[in-house]
């Protein structure tokens, strides 16, 4: 006979979801206005040299670009306003944003972090 042990899952509490570092590359990413994968990924550059400060998708497919992360300075977010749940606009490519988390990298920058509002229903442009 063997022993009764107890083989029950431990569930461990989860009080905070695991923050989801702002450089996870996990591969292709699908551009959210035309659903192609044929996109590239530019990361924020962490070292000197790149001139990248924002992060964004350019999809080959229909020419668009997705910002994930646009930096700010903090004379900007003075000006803008900006705040969690608002609509940042890209005026150039008419396109629409989310803001889903602001936060500060520094004295001189602040980053927000961006979800593209793709309008479901068929645009007449
Ligand atoms: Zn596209």
């Amino acid at each position: 006979m063997s022993d009764g042990n107890s083989t029950g899952h431990s569930n461990y509490a989860r009080s905070q979801p695991a923050p989801v570092p702002p450089d996870a590359d996990d591969g292709v990413r699908p551009c959210p206005w035309c659903n192609s994968g044929n996109t590239h990924h530019t990361l924020r550059g962490y070292v000197g040299g790149s001139n990248d400060r924002d992060q964004y998708l350019t999809c080959n497919q229909c020419r668009r670009i997705t910002y994930e992360i646009v930096s700010r300075t903090p004379r900007d977010m003075r000006l803008g306003h900006f705040q969690v749940g608002d609509i940042w606009r890209d005026h150039a490519r008419q396109t629409k944003y989310v803001i889903t988390r602001i936060l500060k990298a520094g004295a001189s920058e602040t980053l927000l972090y961006l979800r593209p509002v793709v309008r479901v229903d068929s645009e007449a442009v």
